[in-house]
């Protein structure tokens, strides 16, 4: 077996926004933790995987135990028409804080690299097409990072979702925040505001 403080450290440096050196402090801290709370976190890695679900209408991860469609999606209340269309799961947990939107959402699961001229494969756009062409929506809010690859990516969606769907309502949330803003760490205010503005 590999040298443990070794291992661990190239596993958590696989996470995101975390290199070699601060994956080294996490296990620094780890170790230095009681081993109830090293349990107790090796009990909820083992257990997320089998707890938790990936929602089959909004990919979205969800453990409120409402099987393949999550607590958002199952939500009757919710204007069904709208789908705001977000890079990460973070992004919604922090629009959801806002309490300032009521429609539904759809998990890009990442950005289209600007490189890349095979733009398709990176995001779920195959799957937000099937989305809009099944559902019924009619308005579509692009919440995207204001980076050029946000803008970018923005861009290729308004396209695509326009051939299919030409009388679709797009509206680019990021239009209201300033440039380099991030979803995830918009405060609540903001996003109220850019929600309200959106053009
Ligand atoms: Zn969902």
């Amino acid at each position: 077996m590999a040298r443990p403080i070794q291992e661990l450290s190239s596993l958590i440096s696989e996470f995101p926004g975390i290199g070699p050196r601060q994956a080294r402090r996490i296990v620094q801290f780890l170790l230095t933790k009681t081993p109830a709370f090293r349990e107790k976190l090796a009990e909820i890695l083992r257990a997320i995987g089998a707890t938790t679900e990936q929602c089959m209408s909004c990919f979205r991860y969800d453990d409120s135990g409402n099987g393949r469609t999550c607590s958002i999606c199952a939500n009757v209340e919710r204007d069904s028409k709208i789908l705001m269309v977000v890079e990460k799961d973070a992004d919604i947990e922090n629009v959801e804080a806002s309490h300032a939107y009521r429609g539904l959402y759809f998990v890009l699961g990442g950005l289209i690299p600007m490189t890349e001229r095979k733009n398709a494969s990176y995001v779920r756009s195959t799957e937000l097409q099937e989305k809009i062409k099944k559902n019924g929506i009619s308005e579509i809010i692009l919440a995207l990072s204001t980076t050029p690859e946000g803008d970018y990516t923005g861009r290729e969606l308004m396209d695509l979702m326009k051939s299919i769907k030409p009388d679709l309502k797009i509206s680019f949330l990021g239009r209201g925040l300033s440039v380099g803003a991030e979803i995830e760490y918009a405060d609540s205010e903001t996003l109220r505001n850019a929600l309200k503005n959106r053009a």
